[in-house]
């Protein structure tokens, strides 16, 4: 790894003035050798410094978000809820107030990673990780993402990939946080290095590879994700997340699930229905959503609704076990959702 220089801003527009570059388009060359110019933020660092440490990243300069004051809070919001994007994943897992009221993401929350990499994860770092193939994290294969000219999982090694959305690049993203807010419709507050505030949903942030093929995300260098905010949703409304691992261990899932179930006397009024690890973003299963909406549920209903969340699924050479999978953990999350 190369030597850097730290940099510790007192609030958001030194950091944003400072940032000349996202880490996606640090890492981009046509080369293979990343670029050695970039000044680029910092949260937690896990993520970060795992690509420096594989020299697939090499700044000049790291900000530390960590020392800004003030975003590292939870506060409620229009009956929603606003979270500091330096939260750590275990505060966010522990809180009350996303525990009671948003129980989905509290439990991605909680799932992801291990015990003391939650401790230190923060949930902006958690959105903006890059993605896990193996292709794009190995140092020997200069892919279509970082600007090479190929994708090497289509006629490679896809068991992790996706199945779903994967023209041109078949990463799935790796925010299992991401997976549960995009169901509660999430959204980000971005400011940028004039001061100037935008927000978008994350379901508009995330971006497919047919839209951009070598950032997950339209965030733009010198923009610092300023907060995470969730809307109010009814009292009513029931949510669990599920993720499948390939074994009981602490790594990103083959498969999960975020469900938020709007009921009343047993019948549906509104379904969001997630899918992670399945596209490179999260995917919202729009079939298995109108199936359940405005319908009393029952356990054929279930059925249905599981099997149409798969429906427009392509899966790759050495990924199609994920179908199964997929189906039983829908219905398992949307029968468990019931019972929150
Ligand atoms: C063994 C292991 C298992 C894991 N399992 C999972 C899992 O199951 N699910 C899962 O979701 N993750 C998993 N992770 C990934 C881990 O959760 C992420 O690496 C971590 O959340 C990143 O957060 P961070 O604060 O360290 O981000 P950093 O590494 O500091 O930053 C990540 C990226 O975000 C950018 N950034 C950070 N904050 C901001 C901001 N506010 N504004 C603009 N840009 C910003 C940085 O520039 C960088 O590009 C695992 C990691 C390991 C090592
Ligand atoms: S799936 Fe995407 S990240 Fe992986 S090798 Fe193909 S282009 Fe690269």
């Amino acid at each position: 790894m190369k030597q850097f220089d730290w940099m510790t801003p007192d609030d958001v527009a030194h950091a944003a003035r400072a940032a000349t570059a996202t880490v996606a388009t640090a890492m981009l060359s046509r080369s293979g050798q990343p670029t050695t110019d970039a000044a680029v933020l910092k949260a937690g660092g896990i993520d970060l410094l795992d690509l420096m440490k594989e020299d697939l990243l090499s700044p000049h300069r790291l900000i530390n978000l960590l020392s800004i004051p003030g975003l590292d809070r939870i506060e409620p919001q229009g009956g929603g809820l606003r979270i500091g994007p330096t939260v750590t994943l275990a505060q966010l897992a522990a809180h009350e107030a996303v525990r009671a009221r948003f129980r989905a993401l509290a439990d991605a929350a909680g799932a992801s990673a291990s015990p003391q990499i939650r401790h230190l994860a923060t949930l902006g770092g958690n959105l903006l990780q890059r993605p896990r193939c193996w292709y794009f994290r190995s140092h020997a294969h200069h892919c279509a993402r970082k600007g090479g000219d190929t994708c090497f999982a289509f006629a490679g090694e896809n068991q992790y990939h996706a199945i779903f959305g994967h023209r041109g690049c078949a990463i799935v993203h790796p925010s299992t946080c991401a997976t549960a807010l995009v169901a509660f419709g999430g959204a980000l507050e971005i400011t940028g290095p004039t001061g100037a505030r935008r927000e978008v949903s994350l379901e508009a942030f995330f971006r497919l590879p047919e839209t951009d093929l070598q950032r997950e995300n339209d965030l733009l260098p010198g923009e610092i994700v300023t907060a995470i905010r969730i809307p109010a949703h009814p009292h009513t409304t029931r949510s669990i997340h599920l993720k499948q691992g390939e074994t009981d261990s602490f790594d990103w899932p083959i498969a999960e699930v975020a469900v938020a179930l709007d009921l009343a006397d047993g019948v549906c009024r509104r379904a969001s229905v997630v899918l992670g690890a399945a596209a490179p973003v999260p995917h919202r299963a729009v079939q298995a959503e109108a199936a359940l909406a405005g319908r009393a549920i029952n356990e054929a209903l279930l059925r249905t609704a599981a099997r149409a969340a798969l429906e427009g699924a392509a899966p790759l050479s050495r990924n199609a076990y994920k179908l199964p999978i997929f189906e039983a953990l829908v219905r398992r999350a949307m029968r468990a959702a019931m019972e929150a």
